[in-house]
């Protein structure tokens, strides 16, 4: 029998990852795994413990936590110890914090292994900035998603408008190539495109044609790897 089937889809915030890899995952009926969710559940709870000057205390946390995530009506449902911190891993405090957070090594690690253990028996689409590089080095298929700064950080405006929260442009484009910054010099698993990934500039494409776009490469390497997909019908959320 074949063995399950791994696609990771890598890239800094904003390019577009998230929403394509869940649009992706349902069309395939594939587990969403939402790495990014996981590193802000750890930032949540260092915050919520006022442990963020404390090392060894936020690497206790990782270590010792337990990260539940499930899929529900578009988004990801996060629960941490029991706590459902869906909304407030979003917050904008925990994005000011989280790119410090994920680059201890030992909570990489602590996460890496959780999300391998995810990866074990489920067909999933990985969503993140070293699935492909380290926590799926050999995943099936490797998408590398790329945007312009300005553009990454108008979809985020908007995002946050949506939410009714009040915050500047400028503020989100500065955390926004902070994090970046941040993201692709640490030593431990940085943001990098893997050498066999396949690599998507997002920023004057739709959302619908990078999904089309990707399902297409999705497609042709299972053809050719014998893996046996369906593609079910889109459904509106
Ligand atoms: O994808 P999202 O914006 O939710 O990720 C939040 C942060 O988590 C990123 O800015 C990055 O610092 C960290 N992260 C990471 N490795 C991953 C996923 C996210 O370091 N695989």
């Amino acid at each position: 029998m074949l063995k399950n089937m791994i696609i990771t889809i890598d890239g800094p915030a904003g390019s577009g990852k998230s929403t394509s890899a869940k649009l992706i995952a349902r069309r395939l009926g594939f587990t969403y795994l939402d790495t990014g969710a996981m590193y802000r559940a750890i930032t949540y709870l260092a915050l919520k413990n006022n442990a963020l000057n404390d090392l060894n205390e936020i690497i206790r946390l990782s270590e010792n936590s337990k990260i539940d995530l499930s899929f529900i009506d578009g988004i990801t449902k996060v629960t941490l110890n029991g706590e459902d911190v869906t909304s407030e891993i979003r917050s904008l405090e925990v994005n000011s914090n989280v790119s410090e957070v994920s680059a201890i090594p030992e909570v990489r690690k602590a996460l890496v292994h959780m999300q391998q253990a995810i990866g074990d028996n489920n067909n999933i689409v990985a969503e993140g900035r070293d699935t492909g590089t380290t926590v799926f080095p050999k995943a099936d298929v490797k998408i590398f998603l790329i945007a312009s700064l300005v553009e990454r950080a108008k979809r985020r405006l908007r995002e946050f408008q949506e939410k009714g929260e009040d915050v500047s442009f400028q503020e989100i484009e500065l955390n926004l190539s902070k994090r970046d910054k941040i993201d692709s010099q640490r030593v431990v698993s940085p943001l990098k495109k893997a050498s066999d990934a396949i690599e998507i500039d997002t920023s004057n494409i739709s959302i619908d044609e990078q999904v089309e776009l990707i399902l297409d490469k999705i497609s042709e390497i299972a053809k050719l790897k014998g893996f046996d997909i369906l593609l079910l019908k889109e459904v509106k959320s």
